[in-house]
């Protein structure tokens, strides 16, 4: 067949540190999508992997046809983890054959299919060249993950978390401030904080949650059941969060929904980051982006 272009299928998400990645999809949707904040293949298309022809073609269309040397590469959409292991690995070989001054392959993987896969799997990927995998933790706590509908526990995401760095694949994992809401807020960071511990991965993200337009959680925040942290009360839960880390993770902030920027390195950056936290806190509310509810 011949192609004009890479082929994509349904919302494309990747990580801002993916921004100049060769992105080529191996899944189209979810299989999940039941996260009560998130819209993302909310609306379809239907769930389904993209058959090994399909994405060696946009691999090898982007191999004699992108103009600048592909070094880093990552596969959407969602939950790329859940590709048989063998095919997965035809992909990774044939991607590190076309390409081979490769210095990252990644994906999205949720914790629930990482463990499914165990570790002979999960180290026949990561001899295949697998590198990074961006893990949804959003919480900690038992109750905030469950009443957000992720699938996994925290005892899940420790065993996925530590499953994946003892295969030697790089790990950032993803925090979502807020989304115990206030009656949660306690016991969403402490907990957390007692996952990252366990786990002491390679990347820690901090987003902020913010209502998403067609997402359960919005329903609830509607009728009163789930209350939005104030950015005063985001800020303080920022605060703890890297106050009681006890790892030597990358800290990042790299995201629009962020009251304050914190980048940096656990332990050796974590008073400067907490002394920032305590001066964005001093901010007036009014200083702070709006609480809105988002489209994408
Ligand atoms: S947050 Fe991730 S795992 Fe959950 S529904 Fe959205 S894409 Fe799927």
């Amino acid at each position: 067949m011949i192609l004009s272009g890479l082929r994509y299928e349904g919302p494309i998400y990747r990580p801002p540190s993916e921004a100049n990645s060769l992105l080529v999809q191996t899944t189209i949707g979810c299989p999940w999508n039941k996260c009560t904040f998130c819209m993302v293949y909310k609306n379809g298309p239907k769930f389904k992997i993209r058959s090994i022809k399909e994405i060696k073609e946009d691999l090898f269309w982007a191999k004699e046809n992108y103009l600048f040397p592909v070094e880093t590469v990552f596969f959407p959409s969602g939950n790329s983890i859940i590709m048989k292991t063998d095919d997965f690995v035809e992909i990774l070989s044939y991607t590190k054959k076309l390409f081979p001054n490769v210095k990252r392959i990644t994906i999205y993987g949720s914790a629930q299919y990482i463990i499914k896969k165990g570790f002979d799997d999960m180290k026949k990927l990561s001899d295949a060249g697998l590198s990074r995998i961006h893990v949804g933790l959003e919480s900690g706590s038992d109750v905030v993950l469950k009443n957000i509908c992720k699938g996994s526990t925290s005892d899940i995401q420790i065993q996925a978390g530590n499953l994946i760095k003892k295969v030697g694949i790089e790990l950032s994992e993803y925090v979502v401030l807020g989304i115990g809401g206030k009656k949660y807020s306690k016991n969403h960071i402490s907990e957390t904080i007692k996952v990252l511990n366990h786990i002491n991965p390679d990347f820690i993200r901090i987003r902020t949650f913010l209502p998403k337009i067609n997402t359960p959680i919005l329903k609830e925040i509607e009728t009163g059941k789930f209350k939005i942290l104030t950015p005063h009360e985001i800020l303080k839960e920022t605060f703890d969060l890297i106050n009681g880390l006890n790892v030597t993770s990358m800290i990042f902030s790299d995201h629009y929904t962020n009251y304050v920027r914190v980048n940096g390195r656990l332990p050796k950056d974590r008073q400067e980051m907490l002394d920032q936290i305590k001066k964005e806190s001093k901010r007036d509310k009014d200083e702070f982006r709006k609480i809105f509810i988002g489209t994408e």
